[in-house]
């Protein structure tokens, strides 16, 4: 299902131009508009999921194993020396895109970035 009102949902079905660095059937992997560090990219369904309670089994299996092959793509290309895989579900966990999306953010010695949850 797509969603009229989704941005993700046009960004993902290209009506939207975006920095797409893949496209397959299920998936549009692009650079977040505001990176956390060079080479944030966010994996979008071309299905329309709010959160991880919606999406469909079979798609978040093939989206982990995309991750997978991104987050290899990014130490290979950008030579970083780690990787964050965060997905937000929730206004209260910091979601503001309410479509399902992953994000692979490429971690360098020293980048000074705090991304993700943080003991209290
Ligand atoms: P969330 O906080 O929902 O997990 O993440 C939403 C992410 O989408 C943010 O990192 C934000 O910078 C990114 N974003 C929001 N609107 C756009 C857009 O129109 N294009 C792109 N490429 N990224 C976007
Ligand atoms: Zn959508």
């Amino acid at each position: 299902m797509i969603d009229r009102d989704c941005i993700f949902c046009k960004i993902a079905g290209g009506d939207i131009p975006s920095s797409t660095v893949y496209e397959d059937e299920q998936f549009r992997v692009l650079l977040d508009l505001s990176p956390a560090t060079k080479g944030h990219a966010l994996i979008l369904p071309k299905q329309h999921y709010a959160n991880i309670f919606e999406i469909d089994e079979n798609i978040l299996r093939d989206l982990i194993v995309l991750a997978k092959k991104v987050a290899s793509a990014m130490k290979e290309t950008l030579n970083c020396d780690g990787v964050n895989i965060v997905q937000n579900n929730g206004e209260a966990a910091g979601q503001t895109v309410f479509h399902f999306h992953m994000h692979i953010i490429p971690r360098y010695k020293d980048d000074g970035q705090v991304i993700g949850w943080e003991p209290h």
